[in-house]
């Protein structure tokens, strides 16, 4: 059997966070009763006018300038028309052939670009709710501004994909254009597949899998069709251009609709708005308000401050956490404790996802600040750190509230090789033990140290000066 690649391009479409809906005041809040963020202008009444959103606009741009995209001095929307009930103006506002950024990329940690074709704006449609063997729509959801992100057909495997999306959605996060909650649908995928012979440059017929909302039912869709397709070729039949639903029960993909071409949606220019011009000027304003973005953080965190890679990644993976890292690197010696406090101590607190999202700890970054300078002045140890803070994610404060003047102090580098060599000389015993290879003895040795410091003295530095002196 010949071997076959996988080729992919995604459409994914981001939620933007603004309060109101792209053509009309409603609240764009999720969820709430059904059809009660609505007016005429959002369920799609005839007669009504839209208004264009500015902050739609604004966020689209940050959107394109986060991912490299050059952004289109002048832009203007299209009706793009089908029936669905979703939908009850039969046609969305959208932006066809003058979207407002194109060319951009997001570069893999592989250092590999997919390129993003374009990203424009439009208002998501209503929610169809099938319940008690009928089916009702919710237009709560009608006129929420997205964005659509849409990306070359550069992928090559599901990594690949997974990876890309899963950068997009950290930036559009870092940015604050988005919440980008999969489960909540404000961030969702089409995941357009095809296969190909590895040797061949030519590329295969796609289908398209609509609105995947999660990396796992993403992977198994993109597998059962890759796996579909190569069948289908083998066998000597036909991949069809279609359009696809997962069914998350079965695990399979299932055929809804030949895929439209554009012409079968007509589009045309939306006659109740005008163009959109951008001026340079609005972009580099535009420009001046990003924040340095995951990526560059990250290879900042790792140059920097010595962090490794894994660690790096975890900081920068939720905007808070970074923000909190931040406000305390900036003032401490030695960031890498900082982090380490973070991966270890705070993070065992927050075990979810969501929590570390939020990031909602009673430790302020000025308390983290002052515990970790105790440390950096010798004035505590690690370990009386660490139950420190403990207890201040427990009950808040700062340190000083649980740290009393006699535990502080510390021990200095002096002080603490003349007690190490008190405790190795009145410990022959597990000397013997250490010598004759017995590694765990040095416990004791530490123990002695501790016992006389009344636990002031830092566990690694006596053990590292201990096994100086037994040599
Ligand atoms: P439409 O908007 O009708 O779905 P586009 O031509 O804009 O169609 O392409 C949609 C997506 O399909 C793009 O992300 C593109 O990268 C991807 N795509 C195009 N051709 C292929 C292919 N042969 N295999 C996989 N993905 C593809
Ligand atoms: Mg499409
Ligand atoms: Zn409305």
């Amino acid at each position: 059997m010949k071997e076959y690649e996988l080729v992919s391009g995604l459409e994914t479409h981001v939620e933007l966070s603004t309060k109101t809906k792209i053509f009309c005041s409603c609240s764009t809040e999720f969820g709430g009763e059904p059809n009660t963020h609505c007016c005429p202008i959002c369920i799609g009444l005839p007669g009504t006018m839209p208004r264009l959103n500015k902050q739609v606009v604004n966020y689209a741009i940050k959107a394109g300038l986060a991912t490299n995209c050059t952004i289109n001095n002048i832009a203007k929307m299209d009706r793009k028309n089908y029936c669905y009930p979703d939908l009850s103006k039969a046609y969305q506002v959208s932006q066809y052939d003058k979207p407002l950024c194109s060319n951009g990329y997001i570069q893999l940690d592989s250092g590999k670009k997919i390129r993003i074709l374009r990203i424009h704006i439009e208002e998501d449609a209503g929610k169809l709710v099938h319940e008690r063997g009928d089916t009702f729509v919710d237009y709560n959801r009608g006129g929420v501004p997205l964005i659509e992100i849409v990306t070359e057909p550069d992928i090559r495997s599901i990594d690949e994909a997974i990876e890309y999306v899963e950068k997009l959605q950290l930036i559009m996060k870092s940015i604050g254009v988005s919440d980008c909650k999969m489960q909540e649908g404000s961030l969702r995928c089409d995941v357009n597949v095809s296969v190909k012979p590895k040797d061949v440059d030519t590329l295969g017929t796609r289908t398209e899998i609509k609105n995947m909302n999660s990396f796992t039912f993403m992977r198994q869709a993109m597998e059962y069709e890759f796996d579909r397709q190569v069948d289908l070729i083998e066998s000597g039949e036909e991949v069809i251009q279609e359009t696809r639903r997962f069914n998350t029960g079965t695990g399979e993909t299932e055929g809804m609709r030949s895929k439209e071409d554009a012409h079968d949606y007509r589009y045309f220019r939306e006659p109740d708005l005008v163009t959109i011009h951008t001026t340079d000027e609005e972009i580099e304003e535009i420009r001046a308000t990003l924040p340095e973005l995951p990526d560059s953080k990250k290879a900042r965190y790792i140059a920097d401050f010595g962090i490794n890679e894994t660690d790096a990644k975890i900081l920068v993976k939720y905007r808070k956490v970074s923000e909190f890292f931040d406000a305390v690197a900036e003032k401490v010696n030695k960031p890498k404790t900082v982090s380490n406090f973070i991966i270890s101590t705070i993070y065992r607190t927050l075990s979810t996802d969501d929590e570390r999202e939020k990031f909602d700890i009673k430790v302020s970054s000025e308390s983290m600040t002052e515990l970790v300078k105790l440390i950096e002045d010798g004035k505590i140890n690690n370990n009386l750190a660490k139950d420190t803070l403990e207890k201040m994610l427990q009950n808040g404060g700062k340190p000083t509230d649980y740290i009393d003047e006699s535990q502080m102090g510390g021990v200095d580098e002096g002080e603490l090789r003349a007690i190490c060599e008190k405790v190795v000389l009145a410990n022959p015993k597990a000397v013997e033990d250490i010598k004759g290879g017995k590694g765990a003895a040095i416990g004791a040795l530490i123990g002695g140290v501790m016992k006389e410091t009344k636990g002031k003295a830092d566990a690694k530095a006596a053990q590292k000066i201990i096994r100086e002196i037994i040599g």
